[in-house]
């Protein structure tokens, strides 16, 4: 089963709103934190092709950082991994490989990472480490898109290999019709998803204007 690993952000973000889209077909709402995403990542590709960073295969560019130590960065790089049960496909925002780490990034609004944009990178590093085997270690990141700050860090291990693969495992089991997920509603979260005109499961209690923060919680 195809799985595009950004999916795991939205399952984190609401189970029940990655199952109306995926499983039942409905369609969200373009929100406004989608729109300013989908900008902001435009202009840091177009600041990376600037920069004219040397574009190789990823499995030469392991192979000369640690020959010659030789540092690489991609930006928006596609990833495929066939697993036995499902098949991870996604766009890194950032990989940077250096003669002692592979780092991902992945850019995400506000100041604070949240799980969701945690277990996205962690799946992105599942789907490296499955494809190209780096003999070393693979660093995972949250940056704040705006700021470009590093919020999170940490090591890509098997603890956490175990930890994407169960949220994987879940996602299966919903888009295989085996299991219908929960809703996880929040007056935040519901006032910026792009289900809250339909959903039956929203967090009804609306916020007043000026309680409302930007869409930085996933
Ligand atoms: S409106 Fe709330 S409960 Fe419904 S899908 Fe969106 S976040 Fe989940």
């Amino acid at each position: 089963m195809r799985i595009r690993i950004s999916w795991i952000n939205q399952y984190m973000f609401c189970p029940y709103g990655f199952y109306l889209e995926h499983v039942l077909g409905l369609k969200p709402i373009k929100t406004q934190y989608l729109v300013t995403g989908t900008k902001i990542h435009a202009e840091l590709q177009k600041k990376y092709l600037e920069e004219g960073w040397e574009v190789v295969d990823i499995k030469e560019a392991l192979y000369r950082s640690q020959k010659n130590r030789e540092i690489f960065k991609y930006r928006e790089l596609q990833i495929n991994a066939s697993f036995p049960r499902w098949e991870l496909t996604g766009k890194m925002d950032e990989l940077w490989i250096y003669p002692d780490q592979v780092l991902i990034i992945e850019d995400k609004p506000g100041n604070q990472a949240y799980d969701g944009g945690k277990y996205q990178v962690m799946g992105y590093a599942l789907a490296l480490k499955h494809v190209y085997h780096p003999s070393i270690p693979i660093q995972i990141a949250v940056r704040n898109r705006d700021t470009q700050e590093i919020m999170w860090n940490e090591e890509f291990d098997q603890s956490r290999e175990k930890d994407v693969s169960g949220i994987l495992d879940e996602i299966y089991l919903v888009l295989s019709g085996e299991k219908i997920p929960a809703a996880k509603p929040s007056p935040k979260k519901c006032e910026h998803c792009g289900f809250r005109e339909f959903c039956n499961r929203k967090y009804e209690s609306r916020l007043p204007d000026s309680n409302r923060g930007p869409a930085d919680f996933c």
